[in-house]
């Protein structure tokens, strides 16, 4: 029977760029997405950017742009990225549309409605200088038990210790350096306790239905132990978000409108009436007892909770229907350890794309991926050796080694008719094959490329032994020859249909050159005869190691050293291993990017580089003539520049802690990089960089040089 799902994946978030990370999820979901099309369903396949937070907020601030410029360049990024890796979603949205506040507002009160909804006084740390209350990723100080300096608010890095942010030893805002006072506000809360026994029993009936993960269910049991404790659901302005109704400067905490941002996604496509739906379809896949069709969420195993308990949670609270599956999966490793931006191993999607194949990863992954948590490892080695000989030595070549002779000798047609024995091989490899539907629906690729690539071996064997390009010699056995061409050359297109949904790019120009363009996986179950075939054209080359450290010292590039005013180093919004439904559980998929640093914290240095390098940079010397402060920003300094042949320069630097008496600067020389690509602010155009030695904060200085330079001299 043909079902109806709608398939959805976590939303990126709207911060930085897509890594590798991203794309084991979007990979995996868009594959099953593609299986389960071929085997006939009917799949609904949307996503969005998850667009909102303090995290954005303060970015944006810091580029000196409004929240949604920054959210509308990055939506742009995603997308182009998600579309080179072969991720074909129906709708891409952002959390930050009107559909979205729309139903974020509605299922808000619809929960207010059936009381599920409280207030209360809530004690936190406020930034009195940014005016700002402090999630605990922002607040860092002194770890209370080990006394290591510069640990977050909420957990110690050093020892492992949880407390509360309070409790760190001279604690400071990330924000702005400024120590937290502690105050009051009124936090609304989802009172997650109305519903316990439904989230119980729906824990189990979706277990026993294959619809979660037996780890996952047992994972969750030990937060009914204590029972479950509101879920703190708002945020006091500044915030970008959508503001509570009749709560002006309350906002939803972002986790409450990104979930929701799935069915606002899903329902912009209804509304598009693109993929044969129509406004009305939306009801059928959201109404609380819609059993016809499907909910399926991909997820990262670091947000369950929000996934299998909050989100179920509003939903029924709301009236809605509650998801069909949740299907977690494990963390991408590189080379066995977390992903490393000094060491190369923190690889960008674009970096990516910018070397390889996009067809070869899905296919590694596929290749590694189960139907469990269990952590992903891209072993480069592997990865370039895998892709080698299963993609190039044992698919591709089937056709390159037979299509000539095809071409040569029988006019590029294949055979009427196979005989006897031919027929049985290849149905017997056809039913084999027929086992991968099972298998991608349960997510269980890995199984799927083991059948997948044990039938090439059999397709290999075959020719080998049957030798075409001896046959091709010899007059009298063209008939012979002519059955073996085609039995191969079916064994080639039935492998490419079953690997159409991991490797689409590849496989569709692999089917253009069969002449044939299947959709389904019953397509398989009949060979092609007498059928005219295109020339070959090479479909997929080998991977040279070169391109693989290519790549990753592309990847250490992007560590480089970032222009002044040196961004704040954000930590990600969101709370570690203590977050628990009482407090306000974060996007802890959201952890700090391994590269970065905060207040303190040594960078670490980019690696050699070669003169022609260094000689990109036109380092020059410059007379400061105005310095001044920046009405709106308690970091920069404005300064306007002689630069002598260069003319004046504009140039806002960060470094105003260090400096506070900005006329003292008025005269001196300065050093700064004049080749730098202007950057627009929201006080106006910086055109440069000033160079100074330092951590950052009050720990910066100037650089000067000797009597007797003028302004605009290159520093070389
Ligand atoms: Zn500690």
């Amino acid at each position: 029977m043909p079902r109806e799902i709608l398939v959805t994946s976590a939303l990126p978030y709207a911060n930085g760029a897509i890594h590798l990370g991203h794309i084991v999820e979007h990979v995996q979901s868009d594959l099953w997405v593609r299986a389960m099309r071929m085997a006939g369903h009917k799949v609904h396949y949307v996503c969005a950017d998850d667009a909102h937070g303090t995290s954005i907020m303060l970015r944006a601030e810091h580029e000196g742009i409004m929240p949604q410029a920054l959210i509308e360049g990055v939506w742009k990024q995603h997308t182009a990225d998600l579309s080179d890796f072969g991720v074909r979603y129906d709708h891409y949205s952002t959390t930050d549309s009107a559909a979205n506040r729309e139903l974020t507002y509605q299922i808000w009160r619809a929960l207010e409605k059936n009381g599920h909804v409280e207030s209360r006084p809530v004690k936190q740390l406020f930034d009195p200088e940014r005016q700002m209350f402090l999630p605990d990723r922002f607040i860092k100080g002194e770890c209370p038990v080990c006394h290591s300096k510069d640990q977050y608010g909420d957990a110690c890095e050093a020892c492992g210790s949880t407390y509360n942010p309070m409790d760190l030893i001279e604690p400071y805002s990330v924000v702005s350096g400024a120590k937290p006072v502690e105050r009051e506000s009124r936090h609304f809360f989802v009172k997650l306790a109305d519903f316990e026994v439904l989230l119980k029993s729906w824990l189990e009936e979706r277990r026993a239905a294959g619809g979660l993960q037996s780890e996952v269910v047992n994972k969750l049991q030990e937060w009914f132990a204590d029972g479950l404790r509101s879920w703190d659901v708002s945020r006091d302005a500044p915030y970008f978000g959508f503001e509570i109704p009749d709560q002006p400067g309350k906002y939803f905490y972002v986790w409450v409108d990104a979930p929701i941002g799935y069915l606002a996604a899903f329902k912009e496509l209804c509304e598009s009436k693109r993929g044969g739906l129509t406004p009305l379809d939306f009801e059928r896949f959201t109404r609380v007892d819609a059993d016809d069709t499907e909910l399926v969420h991909f997820i990262g195993k670091d947000i369950i909770y929000f996934h299998t308990l909050f989100w179920p949670a509003m939903l029924h609270g709301a009236g809605l229907r509650m998801p069909t599956a949740v299907n977690v999966h494990g963390f991408l490793t590189v080379d066995g350890a977390k992903m490393s931006k000094s060491r190369g191993t923190f690889v960008n999607a674009r970096t990516y794309l910018d070397h390889l194949d996009a067809d070869y990863l899905r296919y590694y992954l596929a290749s590694m991926l189960g139907p469990t948590l269990a952590d992903i490892d891209l072993d480069l080695k592997a990865f370039e050796e895998r892709v080698n000989s299963h993609l190039v030595g044992k698919w591709v070549n089937i056709a390159s080694r037979c299509a000539g002779f095809v071409h040569k000798h029988f006019d590029g047609k294949l055979a009427e008719e196979l005989p006897a024995a031919e027929r049985a091989r290849y149905a017997a490899a056809a039913e084999k094959l027929a086992a991968c539907a099972a298998l991608y629906e349960s997510r269980d690729y890995a199984a799927a490329m083991r059948t997948i690539i044990e039938v090439a071996d059999e397709a290999n064997a075959y020719v080998a032994e049957h030798a075409p390009w001896v046959l091709a010699k010899d007059q009298s056995r063209r008939d012979e020859l002519h059955v073996v061409l085609t039995l191969a050359l079916n064994y080639f297109r039935l492998l490419t249909i079953w690997l159409t949904p991991v490797v689409p790019a590849t496989a569709v120009r692999a089917l253009a050159f069969l002449g044939d363009a299947p959709d389904r996986f019953d397509a398989a179950l009949m060979p092609l005869l007498g059928h005219a075939i295109e020339p070959f054209q090479p479909l997929a080359t080998r991977i040279d190691p070169k391109q693989v450290a290519a790549m990753i010292e592309a990847s250490k590039e992007s560590l480089q050293v970032s222009s002044n005013p040196s961004p704040p180093i954000l930590p990600v919004e969101g709370e570690g291993p203590k977050a628990r439904a009482s407090a306000s559980p974060g996007p802890e998929s959201r952890v700090p990017d391994p590269g970065s640093s905060g207040p303190g914290v040594r960078v670490p240095g980019p690696d050699v580089i070669s003169i022609d390098d260094f000689a990109k940079l036109d380092l020059r010397i410059a007379r400061v003539d105005v310095c001044e402060f920046v009405e709106g920003s308690d970091k920069l300094l404005r300064f306007e520049l002689d630069a002598g042949e260069l003319g004046r320069r504009q140039i806002f630097s960060g470094i105003k802690a260090a400096y506070p008496e900005p006329s003292e600067l008025v005269g001196r020389n300065v050093v700064f990089i004049a080749n730098l690509a202007p950057r627009k602010m929201r006080f106006g155009l910086s055109e440069g960089m000033i160079l100074s030695a330092g951590i950052g904060g009050n720990s910066l200085f100037l650089l000067d040089v000797d009597p007797g330079a003028t302004p605009g001299m290159p520093v070389k």
